[in-house]
């Protein structure tokens, strides 16, 4: 893995709320981000996780907010917001899928958001989900990146099907090493000094094991489960089913990628 330590003091303008729902795919937890330029009047959250009054009502109170942003549609980041829209008399919830957006626009991919003394800039980077984005946001000298679930701040993120898709996935990481050095803090685990650089570790991990998942295929495994049974062999079984999920999506991936190459091959030689 690439150095990118983990930070345990955050900027001044970066408050976190960690939700009471930790999990083997949650970790510790759900975390909420509470961000607020220096002397501004209003906050911004990202992600107010999932519908729990407790942890809503500790957001509220950092309160007044200008608006709430969502990284993806998944139940533990979005389920509060509604809810919370609601406590906070309308505040809007703005998200990639129009389906959880409140009173506002569905946030489009460079869409730049003026969070009173906060640049935001919204980075589209499905694969995780389809609809996820992450969010770069400068406070003066400071620059951050939100990642949501597509990079967590410990160990590796599920791309499942059918909303997951691993090759738009590899693009997104891609997209997320231009930002070297540039402080990453995640959907949940612990923050980190270099997004670019677990970008990097993260695109080396799949690739290695889209390696050995296409070793295991070329030695008979031909559904997710016969390639776990190979692959992780010493799967935690309460986690076997992400690993299913991972194991069909890079199934997935491989066979269109063979498709492509067939099809090339078509056109290079029509007979
Ligand atoms: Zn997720």
């Amino acid at each position: 893995m690439a150095e990118s330590a983990e930070i345990h003091r955050l900027p001044g303008w970066v408050t976190l709320l960690r939700a009471p729902n930790p999990g083997p795919m949650t970790l510790d937890g759900t975390n909420t981000w509470v961000l607020r330029a220096p002397g501004a009047e209003r906050a911004i959250v990202i992600d107010p996780g999932p519908l729990d009054e407790v942890h809503l009502r500790r957001i509220a109170e950092l309160g007044p907010f200008q608006f709430i942003l969502v990284t993806h549609r998944h139940r533990d980041h979005v389920d509060g917001a509604e809810w919370l829209s609601e406590l906070l008399g309308g505040v809007p919830v703005l998200a990639a899928d129009p389906a959880h957006c409140r009173h506002g626009e569905p946030l489009d991919s460079e869409r730049h958001l003026d969070g009173n003394g906060l640049e935001i800039r919204v980075i589209h980077t499905p694969g995780h989900t389809s609809d996820s984005v992450c969010f770069l946001v400068e406070c003066g000298n400071d620059r951050a990146v939100f990642t949501g679930d597509t990079i967590l701040g410990r160990g590796t993120t599920v791309v499942a099907r059918p909303d997951g898709d691993l090759g738009a996935y590899l693009a997104s990481l891609e997209l997320l090493t231009a930002y070297p050095e540039v402080l990453m803090l995640p959907g949940h685990g612990p923050a980190r000094a270099d997004v670019a650089a677990l970008a990097h570790a993260y695109l080396e991990h799949r690739r290695e094991r889209l390696a050995q998942v296409a070793a295991a295929v070329a030695a008979g495994a031909d559904t997710p489960a016969a390639v776990v049974d190979m692959v992780y062999p010493d799967i935690d079984p309460a986690v076997r089913f992400a690993a299913e999920w991972s194991a069909a999506a890079q199934l997935d991936h491989l066979r269109r990628a063979d498709r492509e190459s067939a099809a090339a091959d078509d056109r290079l030689d029509p007979l």
